[in-house]
Protein backbone atom coordinates (compact mmCIF):
# COMPACT_ATOMS: atom_id res chain seq x y z
CA UNK A 1 0.00 0.00 0.00
CA UNK A 2 1.21 3.35 -0.82
CA UNK A 3 2.15 5.62 1.90
CA UNK A 4 -0.47 7.68 3.75
CA UNK A 5 -1.27 11.49 2.66
CA UNK A 6 -2.68 13.24 5.68
CA UNK A 7 -4.23 16.81 5.82
CA UNK A 8 -3.91 18.15 8.88
CA UNK A 9 -6.00 21.75 9.00
CA UNK A 10 -6.30 23.88 12.35
CA UNK A 11 -6.08 27.85 12.92
CA UNK A 12 -2.98 29.40 13.93
CA UNK A 13 -1.46 28.28 17.01
CA UNK A 14 -3.83 24.79 17.02
CA UNK A 15 -0.37 22.54 16.86
CA UNK A 16 -0.31 21.98 13.38
CA UNK A 17 3.57 22.19 12.94
CA UNK A 18 4.21 20.31 16.31
CA UNK A 19 1.72 17.38 15.47
CA UNK A 20 3.00 16.84 11.89
CA UNK A 21 6.79 16.56 12.36
CA UNK A 22 5.56 14.15 15.14
CA UNK A 23 3.17 12.59 12.52
CA UNK A 24 6.30 12.01 9.53
CA UNK A 25 8.25 10.62 12.08
CA UNK A 26 5.74 8.21 13.10
CA UNK A 27 4.34 6.98 9.55
CA UNK A 28 7.86 8.14 7.74
CA UNK A 29 6.22 10.39 5.44
CA UNK A 30 7.08 13.87 4.58
CA UNK A 31 6.45 16.80 6.49
CA UNK A 32 5.10 19.70 3.89
CA UNK A 33 4.21 23.06 5.59
CA UNK A 34 3.82 25.91 3.28
CA UNK A 35 4.94 28.34 6.40
CA UNK A 36 8.35 26.77 6.74
CA UNK A 37 8.89 26.98 3.16
CA UNK A 38 8.12 30.92 2.97
CA UNK A 39 9.86 31.82 6.09
CA UNK A 40 13.01 30.05 4.37
CA UNK A 41 12.07 32.35 1.25
CA UNK A 42 10.53 35.80 2.49
CA UNK A 43 12.53 37.69 0.19
CA UNK A 44 11.92 36.00 -3.20
CA UNK A 45 11.19 38.12 -5.78
CA UNK A 46 7.86 37.69 -7.18
CA UNK A 47 6.97 40.57 -8.82
CA UNK A 48 6.72 38.90 -11.75
CA UNK A 49 3.46 37.27 -11.19
CA UNK A 50 1.85 40.70 -10.45
CA UNK A 51 1.24 40.25 -7.17
CA UNK A 52 0.51 43.58 -4.64
CA UNK A 53 4.01 43.39 -2.77
CA UNK A 54 7.15 42.05 -4.52
CA UNK A 55 7.79 39.87 -1.59
CA UNK A 56 6.18 37.03 0.42
CA UNK A 57 7.81 38.75 3.60
CA UNK A 58 5.47 42.14 3.01
CA UNK A 59 1.98 39.33 3.28
CA UNK A 60 3.82 37.15 6.05
CA UNK A 61 4.71 40.03 8.70
CA UNK A 62 1.08 41.54 8.19
CA UNK A 63 -0.61 38.55 8.71
CA UNK A 64 -1.80 37.95 5.72
CA UNK A 65 -2.02 35.23 3.08
CA UNK A 66 0.78 34.91 0.58
CA UNK A 67 -1.12 34.68 -3.05
CA UNK A 68 -2.05 31.67 -4.25
CA UNK A 69 -0.12 31.09 -7.25
CA UNK A 70 3.02 31.17 -4.81
CA UNK A 71 1.40 28.41 -2.16
CA UNK A 72 0.40 26.47 -5.17
CA UNK A 73 3.93 25.79 -6.85
CA UNK A 74 5.63 25.38 -3.50
CA UNK A 75 3.06 22.33 -2.76
CA UNK A 76 2.73 21.38 -6.30
CA UNK A 77 6.68 20.67 -6.38
CA UNK A 78 6.86 19.14 -2.73
CA UNK A 79 4.21 16.43 -2.95
CA UNK A 80 5.42 15.65 -6.62
CA UNK A 81 8.80 14.73 -4.83
CA UNK A 82 7.14 12.87 -1.49
CA UNK A 83 5.19 9.41 -1.66
CA UNK A 84 3.39 9.49 2.17
CA UNK A 85 3.04 13.23 3.11
CA UNK A 86 1.15 14.94 6.27
CA UNK A 87 0.45 18.97 4.76
CA UNK A 88 0.28 21.53 7.50
CA UNK A 89 -0.50 25.38 6.25
CA UNK A 90 -2.10 24.88 3.04
CA UNK A 91 -5.28 24.68 2.29
CA UNK A 92 -6.10 28.18 3.65
CA UNK A 93 -8.53 28.93 1.24
CA UNK A 94 -11.19 26.89 -1.10
CA UNK A 95 -9.46 28.22 -4.35
CA UNK A 96 -6.03 26.36 -3.02
CA UNK A 97 -8.56 23.77 -1.64
CA UNK A 98 -9.66 23.05 -5.11
CA UNK A 99 -6.06 23.44 -6.70
CA UNK A 100 -4.65 20.75 -4.15
CA UNK A 101 -8.15 18.34 -4.89
CA UNK A 102 -6.39 18.39 -8.90
CA UNK A 103 -3.11 17.47 -8.03
CA UNK A 104 -3.51 15.18 -5.49
CA UNK A 105 -5.84 12.59 -3.17
CA UNK A 106 -5.99 12.41 0.28
CA UNK A 107 -7.02 9.66 2.83
CA UNK A 108 -7.49 11.59 6.33
CA UNK A 109 -8.66 14.88 6.88
CA UNK A 110 -8.05 16.18 10.74
CA UNK A 111 -9.06 19.31 12.43
CA UNK A 112 -7.26 20.41 15.40
CA UNK A 113 -10.07 22.15 17.56
CA UNK A 114 -8.66 24.35 19.93
CA UNK A 115 -10.78 27.49 21.32
CA UNK A 116 -9.37 31.26 20.13
CA UNK A 117 -8.32 32.43 24.07
CA UNK A 118 -6.20 29.44 24.01
CA UNK A 119 -4.96 30.37 20.38
CA UNK A 120 -3.98 33.67 21.63
CA UNK A 121 -1.90 32.74 24.49
CA UNK A 122 -0.02 29.82 22.86
CA UNK A 123 0.97 32.19 20.08
CA UNK A 124 2.00 35.26 21.59
CA UNK A 125 4.06 33.44 24.09
CA UNK A 126 5.56 30.92 21.56
CA UNK A 127 9.35 30.99 20.96
CA UNK A 128 11.22 29.41 18.34
CA UNK A 129 14.81 28.33 17.78
CA UNK A 130 16.14 30.71 15.30
CA UNK A 131 18.74 27.53 14.18
CA UNK A 132 17.04 24.41 14.56
CA UNK A 133 12.85 25.49 14.71
CA UNK A 134 12.15 23.43 18.20
CA UNK A 135 9.47 25.02 19.40
CA UNK A 136 8.84 26.78 22.85
CA UNK A 137 6.48 28.32 25.19
CA UNK A 138 7.82 30.89 27.55
CA UNK A 139 5.24 29.84 30.19
CA UNK A 140 3.90 26.17 28.89
CA UNK A 141 7.57 24.90 27.76
CA UNK A 142 10.23 27.23 28.52
CA UNK A 143 13.68 26.31 27.90
CA UNK A 144 16.26 25.38 30.55
CA UNK A 145 17.67 28.54 30.71
CA UNK A 146 16.02 32.08 29.32
CA UNK A 147 16.23 32.27 25.36
CA UNK A 148 18.84 29.20 24.99
CA UNK A 149 17.39 26.12 23.12
CA UNK A 150 17.35 23.39 24.92
CA UNK A 151 18.53 20.76 21.95
CA UNK A 152 20.96 22.87 19.66
CA UNK A 153 21.73 25.66 22.26
CA UNK A 154 20.47 28.32 19.76
CA UNK A 155 18.78 31.56 20.31
CA UNK A 156 15.16 31.65 20.43
CA UNK A 157 13.52 34.60 18.66
CA UNK A 158 9.80 35.48 18.68
CA UNK A 159 8.35 35.00 15.23
CA UNK A 160 7.80 38.44 13.37
CA UNK A 161 3.83 37.47 13.16
CA UNK A 162 3.50 36.30 16.76
CA UNK A 163 3.26 39.63 18.21
CA UNK A 164 -0.16 40.41 19.66
CA UNK A 165 -1.53 42.97 17.13
CA UNK A 166 -0.74 40.02 13.89
CA UNK A 167 -2.14 37.41 15.57
CA UNK A 168 -5.55 38.70 15.84
CA UNK A 169 -4.78 39.67 12.20
CA UNK A 170 -3.80 35.90 11.36
CA UNK A 171 -6.67 34.59 13.53
CA UNK A 172 -8.91 37.08 11.42
CA UNK A 173 -7.73 35.53 7.69
CA UNK A 174 -8.08 32.31 9.48
CA UNK A 175 -11.80 32.83 9.88
CA UNK A 176 -12.44 34.62 6.71
CA UNK A 177 -10.58 32.07 4.59
CA UNK A 178 -10.01 28.73 6.38
CA UNK A 179 -12.97 28.20 8.21
CA UNK A 180 -14.66 27.81 5.11
CA UNK A 181 -12.02 24.96 3.91
CA UNK A 182 -12.54 23.51 6.92
CA UNK A 183 -16.69 23.17 6.32
CA UNK A 184 -15.55 22.11 2.89
CA UNK A 185 -14.39 18.73 4.08
CA UNK A 186 -16.93 18.36 6.45
CA UNK A 187 -19.95 18.61 3.61
CA UNK A 188 -17.87 15.89 1.78
CA UNK A 189 -17.64 14.19 4.90
CA UNK A 190 -14.44 13.38 4.91
CA UNK A 191 -13.66 15.67 8.19
CA UNK A 192 -12.58 13.95 11.28
CA UNK A 193 -11.98 16.44 14.51
CA UNK A 194 -9.32 15.78 17.44
CA UNK A 195 -9.81 18.19 20.68
CA UNK A 196 -6.40 19.76 20.02
CA UNK A 197 -6.15 21.46 23.81
CA UNK A 198 -4.86 18.32 25.46
CA UNK A 199 -1.00 17.77 25.96
CA UNK A 200 0.84 16.73 23.05
CA UNK A 201 0.70 13.81 23.56
CA UNK A 202 -2.35 13.03 24.04
CA UNK A 203 -3.25 14.94 20.76
CA UNK A 204 -0.69 13.39 19.28
CA UNK A 205 -2.11 9.37 20.02
CA UNK A 206 -6.00 10.86 18.92
CA UNK A 207 -4.38 12.35 15.49
CA UNK A 208 -2.41 8.87 14.98
CA UNK A 209 -5.59 6.48 15.42
CA UNK A 210 -7.95 8.72 13.38
CA UNK A 211 -4.97 8.01 10.26
CA UNK A 212 -4.56 4.27 11.26
CA UNK A 213 -8.33 3.88 11.07
CA UNK A 214 -7.99 6.26 7.62
CA UNK A 215 -5.52 4.49 5.70
P1 LIG B 1 2.15 29.47 9.33
O1 LIG B 1 3.54 29.18 9.77
O2 LIG B 1 1.47 28.29 8.69
O3 LIG B 1 1.31 30.09 10.41
O4 LIG B 1 2.25 30.56 8.16
C1 LIG B 1 2.83 31.82 8.37
C2 LIG B 1 2.42 32.79 7.28
O5 LIG B 1 2.83 32.28 6.00
C3 LIG B 1 0.92 33.00 7.12
O6 LIG B 1 0.42 33.99 8.02
C4 LIG B 1 0.83 33.46 5.66
O7 LIG B 1 1.28 34.79 5.52
C5 LIG B 1 1.87 32.57 5.00
N1 LIG B 1 1.27 31.29 4.54
C6 LIG B 1 1.54 30.03 5.01
N2 LIG B 1 0.83 29.10 4.35
C7 LIG B 1 0.07 29.78 3.44
C8 LIG B 1 -0.90 29.39 2.48
N3 LIG B 1 -1.28 28.11 2.31
N4 LIG B 1 -1.48 30.37 1.72
C9 LIG B 1 -1.12 31.65 1.86
N5 LIG B 1 -0.24 32.09 2.77
C10 LIG B 1 0.37 31.17 3.55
Amino acid sequence: MSEPHVLLLGAPGAGKGTQSKRLADAFGIEHVTTGDALRANKDMDISHMETEYDTPRAYMDAGELVPDEVVNEIVKTALSAADGYVLDGYPRNLEQAEYLSDITSLDAVVFLDVSEAELVERLTGRRVCDDCGANYHVEFSPPAEDGVCDDCGGDLIQRDDDTEDTVRERLRVYEENTAPVVEHYRDEGVLVEVDGEGTPDEVFESIREEVEAAT
